[in-house]
């Protein structure tokens, strides 16, 4: 910048103002010319001036040098700018046309009118009516003359004035040349300057941008850091509410403990009050204590003395326990020969009904749970003589229990539950229901399941084998039980658990093998089980099976003796001991009479086979009692399915199940007369069963 002069201003103004700066030029050189005009060269030009008349014409004429001193030299100038029309025309005319009334001169006549004179002079003329010259007339030759001689010497001083305003227009033009050249100077320069001040715009553009880049750079860093401070405040504001709200909670939690201190304050006073008096109620209950606390100590030795007692004796149960178990076993082995159980069924409703209402048993008396009197006449007649009725219809049976109509499932099954027990112990175990149909035989056995008063000894027996499985295994022993049901009808067996499709296996009765007389049913279905429950589903479904089978159910149930059995296996982890057991139990078919010779066809053959199958029963019984040589098991199917459970080694049961009804009383008697016999034989000494 340095390098650059400073421009004059009205260089440095822009080119649209070029136009205003050149007439601001102009004017100066204009004024110059008049400052620098020396007064003797003004006055030589007066004095040249003053020789020709001024016209209004050369008013027209950029001269101010013709104009008298007084004159302002800026106004000609302007005035030479201005049109030709607004020039004064009054005072040229008057000067072309002199008042004077003289003749125009010859001489001037050349100059011809139109040429000379303006157009609009006529109009002037016309205009002005008292000025205008009266045209001479065609004789006033010299008058004419003289007017011309006029007109020649005003177009004489029109030439010198044209030529005194050429000289001045050539001035002009000189001064203008001059003003043109100092123009182009300027121009040149001012370019000059331009183009330095271009680089100097470029290089300030430049600063410009890198200062805009910096700015740029400068502002985003400042937007960052204020985003960074909008952050961080907001994040001391939320530590500021999060303090407040801290503070508010306090301050709560501080009046509410001044609230509790202030509470506590009167607590403790009234606590104080009251202290005197609870310590000395404490020195007295701490006498007590202490008196206690000697109690205590003498109780505690006679705890430790009576838990000492307790353990010995604990430990004499258990030595009795064992020695129980083991007389009962003895017991039970002495027992040994079949037991009978007599069980007269109460009325049922409808029989009670039909007898008018009466609910008394008329035939049969128990008279202590072991022994029955039954009579041929009635026995709770008054009119009836003990003696006498005793000597001709009376009877009197014994049996190892007597049940009466008031005893329940319960109380029955409580009398056999030991066989469960000697099952889990490894022994065989068979359970009979004999008498005659309609004597409650199905209602013992099975009774009415999932009803727990009326339930028989099958679902009791297997509820009681499960529970005495788990308390078993306290003691190692582990068991498994499979349960298989089946039908001797006909003297054939049929499998109640048989799965569909195989109705046409058949099922003998085989040896295991030869050195042993056990035997096993073939095609037999044995079905593990694990509950209850399960067992509860296998009797319904072989229930099922029987049904299926009979056009009448009741009548079928009575012709075929139905057998359930569980084959228990037992393992003991502690000792390695192992046993196993069949316990059986049997719903025997109807035992009552029918003539054979009354009978005919199947109910014949049914007939035939039922007395046999009983009958060998009793035999069986019998030559076991009389420890025969054979006893004849294979006589039938159900005593040579049972081989095992009616030997020495098996403990059995048989229930007589009584009719109350008058009608039955014949068969009534046959079946204690049949369970008498049976009462009478002596099996043997049962033994366990222990696998080596
Ligand atoms: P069975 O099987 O010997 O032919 P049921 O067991 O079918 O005889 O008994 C015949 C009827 O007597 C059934 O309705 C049964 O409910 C009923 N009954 C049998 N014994 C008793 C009893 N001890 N208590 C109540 N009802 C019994
Ligand atoms: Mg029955």
């Amino acid at each position: 910048m340095s390098r650059i002069p400073a421009p004059p201003s009205r260089l440095l103004a822009p080119s649209n103002n070029f136009g205003q700066g050149n007439t601001f030029a102009k004017r100066k050189v204009l004024t110059d010319r008049d400052t620098n005009s020396s007064p003797s060269k003004r006055s030589k030009n007066e004095s040249t001036r003053s020789q020709v008349p001024i016209t209004g014409r050369a008013s027209f004429m950029p001269k101010t040098k013709t104009k008298t001193e007084n004159v302002p030299p800026a106004k000609p100038r302007r005035a030479s700018l201005a049109p030709k029309s607004m020039g004064p025309k009054t005072s040229s005319r008057s000067t072309l046309m002199p008042k004077t009334g003289t003749r125009p001169t010859m001489g001037a006549r050349p100059v011809s009118k139109s040429s000379l004179v303006p157009k609009a002079e006529p109009k002037a003329a016309a205009a002005n009516p008292v000025k205008a010259k009266p045209k001479r007339a065609a004789w006033d030759v010299k008058g004419r003359l003289l007017d011309m001689e006029a007109a020649f010497k005003d177009v004489l001083k029109e030439k010198d004035t044209n030529k005194s305003k050429f000289t001045d227009y050539n001035a002009r033009i000189e001064a203008l040349e001059i003003e043109k050249k100092s123009l182009n100077q300027n121009l040149a320069q001012s370019q000059t300057v331009s183009l330095a001040h271009q680089d100097k715009i470029d290089i300030l553009k430049q600063q410009l941008m890198h200062s805009e880049d910096e700015s740029s750079k400068q502002v985003g860093n400042l937007q960052k850091d204020l985003r960074d401070s909008k952050i961080t405040i907001e994040n001391l504001e939320f530590k500021n509410s999060t303090l407040e709200r801290r503070i508010k909670s306090l301050t709560s939690e501080l009046s509410a403990r001044d609230e509790e201190v202030l509470g506590l304050k009167s607590t403790m006073s009234q606590l104080t009050t009251s202290q005197a008096g609870t310590e000395a109620l404490l020195s007295s209950t701490k006498q007590i204590l202490d008196e206690r606390t000697c109690r205590v100590k003498e109780l505690d030795e006679t705890v430790s003395e009576l838990e000492n007692k307790i353990e010995d004796i604990t430990r004499k149960l258990a030595d009795g326990e064992t020695m129980r178990r083991k007389l009962h076993n003895q017991v039970q082995e002495l027992k040994g020969n079949i037991r009978v159980f007599c069980r007269l069924r109460p009325l049922l409703s409808d029989e009670v009904k039909a007898n008018g209402g009466d609910d008394t048993i008329h035939h049969v008396n128990i008279l202590d749970e072991k022994s029955l009197e039954v009579s041929k006449g009635d026995l709770n007649s008054s009119s009836m003589s003990g003696l006498q009725n005793r000597g001709t219809g009376r009877f009197d049976f014994s049996y190892d229990y007597v049940f009466g109509p008031n005893d329940g499932q319960g109380c029955v099954f409580n009398e056999i539950q030991q066989l469960v027990q000697s099952a889990l112990d490894g022994y065989n175990v068979c359970v009979f229901a004999y008498g005659q149909t309609g004597s409650g035989k199905t209602y013992t056995m099975e009774g009415k399941h999932g009803d727990a008063t009326h339930e028989g000894m099958i679902p009791r027996t297997v509820k009681e084998i499960f529970s005495a499985m788990h308390i078993a295994k306290e003691k190692g022993w582990t068991y498994s039980v499979a349960v298989n049901i089946m039908e001797i009808y006909n003297e054939t067996i049929r499998d109640l658990l048989a799965p569909k499709g195989s109705a046409n296996l058949t099922h003998e009765i085989k040896r295991v093998d030869k050195n042993t007389d056990e035997v096993m049913v073939s095609n037999l279905t044995h079905t593990q089980v694990e509950t209850a429950d399960h067992v509860h589903h296998l009797l319904k479904q072989a229930n099922q099976k029987r049904a299926v089978a009979a056009t009448n159910m009741n009548e079928h149930s009575s012709r075929s003796h139905c057998v359930f059995q569980l084959k228990i296996t037992g393992k003991n982890s502690k000792t390695t001991e192992s046993c196993e057991a069949t316990l059986s139990l049997v719903d025997l078919a109807g035992s009552e009479r029918i003539k054979e010779s009354g009978a005919e066809g199947q109910r014949l053959t049914e007939t035939l086979n039922i007395n046999k199958s009983l009958a060998n029963l009793g035999n069986v019984m019998l030559a076991l009692g009389q420890k025969s040589a054979h006893v004849p098991y294979r006589n039938s199917k159900l005593t040579h399915l049972l081989i095992n459970s009616l030997g020495g080694n098996s403990k059995t049961l048989m229930f007589v199940n009584l009719s109350p009804l008058d009608a039955c009383l014949n068969e009534t008697l046959n079946s204690l007369r049949f369970a008498t016999k049976v009462n009478q034989c002596h099996i043997g000494t049962a033994t366990k069963q222990i696998k080596k």
